[in-house]
């Protein structure tokens, strides 16, 4: 008789063809590769996950609300889910950040877990130096908060761990609607972290994703070498990461800060600040996607231009009229460069690939006239790592480019439809709506 006979728990028994991608370790189970559900399974318990033969593969959360319907944990039948299970994930996943990536040298504020690529479908955690900003986006994980909590403030040794979410976004899992929980005596939720020797205020109740856009940290660093002596516009600046890097550790001669958030421009001046810059740089809060096609006809020109706008296709269905508004502000941002001028263009929706980006890159520059020469591809910070066999793990692509004198007129660019669908605001790893991804982050 196999184990599984004899296990109470519920199984997932998956179609014929289906089980390959999970041999692999992809760490999801979508609700079309299951065949049928055995036994006693309700949502957010752990589930075995079967192939077609009825052989163990994998066991995780399954939740029937998503379209996800098994977020998979470990691939050891033996594997007890329970207490041991997270302390270990947490103290490796803490352990090579501190160790390997040396991360405490680097900045006080970085991502401490970072969902399915840390093993742990469903919980980003983030460490504000003496507070850690958790949240629990799996219905499975949500039911090991009680356990999952202690460890993290032992093994972070802090005292003080704050859930803060985004409205709506644990519905998209089934969870009940949640604002913040405050985990251990509560602490200032306001205060100054510290990156690579510079400072930013961060706001963890108010502020967007969980405080600040920790992923963006090794790409601030990375353009400081093109910046010296340049004009910079940084667009969709929240707190100002970019900017305030370009200006600090590389000398731009001014920047223009924009964004459609007050509180992401008050933030802005507050850096500036705590970091002795020059406050009379420009700050404009507007509608990027409609702003820019006016500044580019106004004549308005810069020397490197950042653009690093919210999710544009928050989903599959999204992602043709995503990339579109993409192409239309890559191509007016290219065209308000001189020759030979820098781009720094990002994208953080999960649903379009390095191929879309490259390919959408393409085509903006095709319609500016401007041949692009690519310098640097790159992804988020080492404390937001990919899984290997979870491509969409991969979230952030950022493409620093020199844009070569024109070869060519620009095409027409303004009938193009310029505004991404809504939602379009915040938070680069906020979940997928149709196949709800754990990260996002
Ligand atoms: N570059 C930032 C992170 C940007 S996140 C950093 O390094 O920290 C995306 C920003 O885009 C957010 O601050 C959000 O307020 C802003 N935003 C979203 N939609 C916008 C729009 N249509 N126009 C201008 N800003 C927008």
């Amino acid at each position: 008789m196999s184990q599984y006979a004899v296990s109470s728990r519920g199984r997932v028994i998956l179609k014929r063809g289906k089980a390959k991608p999970l041999w692999h370790r992809h760490p999801w189970v979508y609700s079309g590769a299951v065949q049928e559900v055995r036994g006693h399974a309700l949502d957010g318990e752990v589930v075995d996950v079967m192939d077609e033969h009825n052989d163990f593969i994998a066991k995780g959360f399954i939740n029937f609300h998503s379209q996800i319907r098994v977020r998979l944990l470990s691939w050891d039948v033996h594997e007890k889910i329970g207490k041991d299970f997270f302390q270990r994930k947490i103290d490796e996943a803490m352990f090579w950040r501190e160790r390997t990536l040396a991360m405490r040298s680097k900045a006080n504020a970085y991502r401490l877990i970072h969902s399915e690529a840390d093993g742990l479908p469903g919980l980003t955690v983030d460490r504000y130096n003496k507070v850690l900003v958790a949240q629990f986006l799996s219905l499975g994980m949500d039911h090991y908060r009680d356990i999952i909590v202690p460890i993290l403030q032992q093994e972070a040794k802090v005292e003080t761990v704050v859930e803060h979410y985004t409205p709506r976004y644990r519905e998209l899992e089934g969870l009940p609607e949640l604002d913040h929980l405050v985990h251990g005596p509560e602490a200032p939720t306001e205060f100054a972290i510290q990156e690579y020797g510079l400072q930013f205020q961060v706001n963890i109740m108010k502020g967007q994703k969980t405080g600040f856009y920790l992923d963006q940290r090794e790409n601030r660093l990375a353009v400081v070498p093109y910046a010296y002596n340049k004009r910079v516009l940084d667009a969709f600046c929240y707190s100002g990461g970019f900017g305030i890097y370009l200006l600090a550790k590389g000398r731009a001669s001014n920047v223009v800060f924009m964004d459609s958030s007050n509180l992401a421009l008050e933030l802005v001046k507050q850096n500036l600040e705590l970091n002795h810059l020059p406050l009379g740089q420009t700050f404009l809060k507007a509608d990027i996607f409609e702003k820019l096609p006016e500044m580019q006809r106004a004549g308005e020109k810069f020397d490197l231009i950042v653009l690093d706008p919210p999710k544009v296709a928050p989903d599959r269905s999204s992602l043709e009229s995503g990339l579109r508004s993409l192409r239309l502000a890559n191509a007016t941002a290219l065209q308000m460069l001189p020759p030979y001028g820098i781009i720094v263009t990002c994208d953080c929706s999960g649903a379009i690939t390095w191929e879309d980006f490259y390919r959408m890159l393409s085509m903006a520059a095709r319609m500016a006239g401007r041949p692009l020469r690519i310098i640097d591809s790159r992804s988020a910070g080492p404390d937001h790592p990919a899984h290997t066999a979870c491509p969409e793990s991969s979230y952030l692509k950022v493409v620093v480019a020199v844009a070569l004198p024109a070869d060519a007129p620009p095409e027409p660019v303004n009938e193009e439809r310029s505004r991404p669908p809504e939602p379009a605001k915040e938070e680069r790893s906020k979940p997928e709506e149709t196949e709800k991804p754990a990260i996002k982050e």
